[in-house]
């Protein structure tokens, strides 16, 4: 079980400092693996100040090259120099909002994982694709592009329950996984609208390996709770 919380663009340095420090006291189930996922800035205090501790430290994206002409974005070379565990990749907001397609999140999801860093890459249909009948042939194509890597982590995650308050029923969120991995066995993460009260049903389906959480994970108490709901789930 794998709970990670995706911070976007909150918490800058300082306030990642004190979170890390209130996250490393907090009492964290032993059987969940915990991931913290902080902008780049605050990249350096998460690493320092979790050292030490089982709370790995993601990064919210990272490029294909090692180095070069690329204004904005950063490499897995740099991230690992960090100390950096591993990164997510796809989030629906880089497809939407910065331009990734299918063919980019293969190429970060591979440049990654070859340079040694744990790989999240996010999938999931928008509310118009779902409408249209079209979920699993967008989720087909969306993992078909992925290579099977034991780093390699899915986050199932449908574009209209991203921080929206709605989320995808259990059997919605285990019938998509289902299909997720009849084409990639990777370990599945669900997203979308996670919280404290919706986390123990969801993570609770055969097919849910875990759970990527965001607004709910910038307020220890309730990322505590969601990760205690993973707890022998
Ligand atoms: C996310 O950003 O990956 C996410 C699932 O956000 P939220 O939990 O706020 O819907």
């Amino acid at each position: 079980m794998l709970v990670a919380g995706n911070w976007k663009m909150f918490k800058g340095p300082e306030e990642a400092d004190a979170f890390c420090r209130s996250l490393r006291e907090a009492e964290l189930p032993a059987d969940v693996d915990v991931v913290v996922c902080p902008p780049y800035v605050s990249l350096p205090s998460a690493v320092q100040v979790l050292a030490g501790t089982e709370v790995g430290v993601f990064a919210q994206n990272c490029h294909w090259d090692a180095e070069g002409a690329f204004t904005g974005e950063i490499s897995a070379p740099m991230l690992l120099e960090l100390g950096v565990y591993g990164t997510i990749v796809g989030h629906s907001e880089r497809r939407q909002l910065f331009g990734d397609t299918d063919e980019t999140v293969a190429r970060r999801a591979c440049a990654a994982l070859d340079a040694g860093l744990h790989v999240i890459a996010c999938v999931g249909e928008t509310e118009a694709e779902r409408d249209a009948g079209e979920t699993e042939a967008v989720l087909r194509r969306q993992v078909s592009v992925l290579e099977h890597d034991d780093n390699l982590v899915v986050a199932y995650e449908p574009v209209w329950a991203i921080g929206t308050g709605r989320t995808a029923t259990p059997e919605m969120a285990q019938e998509a996984h289902e299909i997720v991995k009849s084409v990639l066995d990777v370990p599945l993460l669900y997203g979308g609208s996670v919280k404290p009260d919706n986390a123990r049903e969801l993570l609770a389906q055969p097919a849910v390996d875990g759970a990527l959480v965001g607004g709910a994970s910038l307020d220890l108490s309730s990322f505590e709770a969601i990760c205690r709901a993973g707890s022998l789930s």
